[in-house]
């Protein structure tokens, strides 16, 4: 990210000018020249393997119509979402691409997957059963994922489902089968023995559908090393600038930043409260800004702050300013009053996420994952796209 942008978020937001309505509460800034440089990265990292880009839930949260169109320019054609609505999506922003559905089919939704044109991701006999029977003939045999559980025990045929899948010729010859992949269940954690185990499964089930390509990692995946990435790997946080194990070391840089306006500043005598339920007496002569971001917006309400619980902050050109009170629907209040080298006014941007606060910092004072934080980001927040958008993408 631009450097002078850091000192100065409202510099920044200065330069948006003219793209940010001026009745905006909240922005969201999405640097497509950074999602880009993410993937070309990953992508260079996991080399011969190849890097897909997981795009579900909206592109968490940042806007599957601006970040798909990037990440094809930039030389991505494999997407997983995880809905039927999300492929469709996706199609239609990134036609040439393959679009793999994560969820699979539900009884009775093969003909319109169909339709779509997305690769469904099958984890159970019966789905297997039911997209073989879709296929017009065994000439046209229909393109699919098949997802084996190797110990996330979330989706995904067993070893002794994917046997009898592997035994039954009548039905293969009926898929066309894309990819074999599984799932990490402890790749946050770098030294898990599950890390190891279910690679170990992952293997020994593979000689059941041999030259089939196989993926298992996600963005946490890619960074336990080579012998994870196989055929091809499926980040998505890591993407969108997400760093979840702080301690290694990942190729990606932020793409999101998110700010919301100052409605009105106001002073706090000591012994007044503030917000709901007066969680919040004010010790001393508060200055507070009042924020147009609320629990309706994806700010936490857990972010909230009482007199004898911490709670999260929002900066101001590099500094940050607790949170005090209650989190509202609609609002928030901030303690500015230690902020004094920082003029702050009416109408001026807090930075809810960017170069002070990262997607971790609010995922932790949240109570929660900076991937909650992203996909829970209301679009009451207007998405500004920057970077690549301001470029038309190259000829096909
Ligand atoms: C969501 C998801 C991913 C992407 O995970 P990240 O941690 O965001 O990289 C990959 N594979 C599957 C099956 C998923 O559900």
């Amino acid at each position: 990210m631009n450097e002078a942008w850091t000192k100065d978020n409202n510099g920044r937001l200065h330069a948006l000018h003219g793209r940010i309505p001026s009745h905006a509460a909240g922005v969201v800034i999405v640097d497509l020249e950074s999602l880009a440089d993410n993937w070309r990265a990953l992508q260079s990292h996991v080399a011969p393997a190849k890097c897909g880009a997981v795009i579900k839930a909206n592109a968490y949260g940042l806007g599957v119509a601006g970040v798909a169109p990037a990440l094809a320019s930039a030389g991505a054609d494999s997407f997983f979402v995880a809905t039927l609505e999300e492929a469709t999506e996706v199609k239609a922003r990134a036609p040439g691409a393959t679009v793999y559905v994560l969820n699979g089919i539900f009884p009775g939704a093969a003909a319109a997957m169909i339709e779509c044109g997305a690769v469904p991701v099958l984890s159970s006999l019966p789905e297997v059963a039911e997209w073989g029977q879709a296929a017009p003939s065994r000439q046209q045999p229909l393109p699919c994922a098949l997802h084996v559980d190797t110990g996330l025990n979330r989706l995904g045929l067993s070893a002794a489902e994917l046997q009898q899948l592997a035994a039954n010729m009548h039905l293969l010859d009926r898929l066309d089968v894309k990819l074999v992949m599984s799932h990490l269940a402890c790749a946050d954690e770098p030294g898990h023995q599950k890390n190891q185990q279910q690679r170990e499964i992952f293997e020994r089930l593979q000689p059941l559908l041999p030259s089939v390509p196989l993926s298992l990692a996600a963005s946490d995946g890619v960074m336990l090393g080579r012998h994870f990435h196989y055929d091809i790997v499926r980040p998505g946080y890591a993407l969108y600038g997400g760093q979840a194990v702080a301690e290694r070391p990942s190729p990606v840089k932020p793409v999101v930043e998110a700010y919301a306006r100052v409605l009105q500043l106001r002073t706090l005598a000591p012994g007044q409260s503030i917000g709901y339920s007066a969680t919040f007496v004010a010790k001393r002569m508060s200055r507070i800004a009042v924020i147009a971001a609320g629990y309706a917006d994806g700010c936490l309400r857990h972010l909230s702050a009482g007199n004898d619980q911490q709670g999260g902050h929002v900066a101001f050109r590099g500094w940050r300013a607790p949170i005090v009170g209650r989190v509202s629907m609609d609002l928030i209040t901030v303690d500015i009053t230690d902020l004094e080298e920082t003029p702050i006014e009416r109408g001026d941007w807090a930075e809810i996420i960017g170069p002070t606060i990262t997607i971790e910092d609010i995922g932790r004072a949240s109570g929660t994952i900076g991937y909650e934080v992203l996909t829970r980001l209301s679009p009451r927040f207007t998405r500004i796209y920057i970077g690549a958008a301001d470029r038309q993408p190259p000829e096909a």
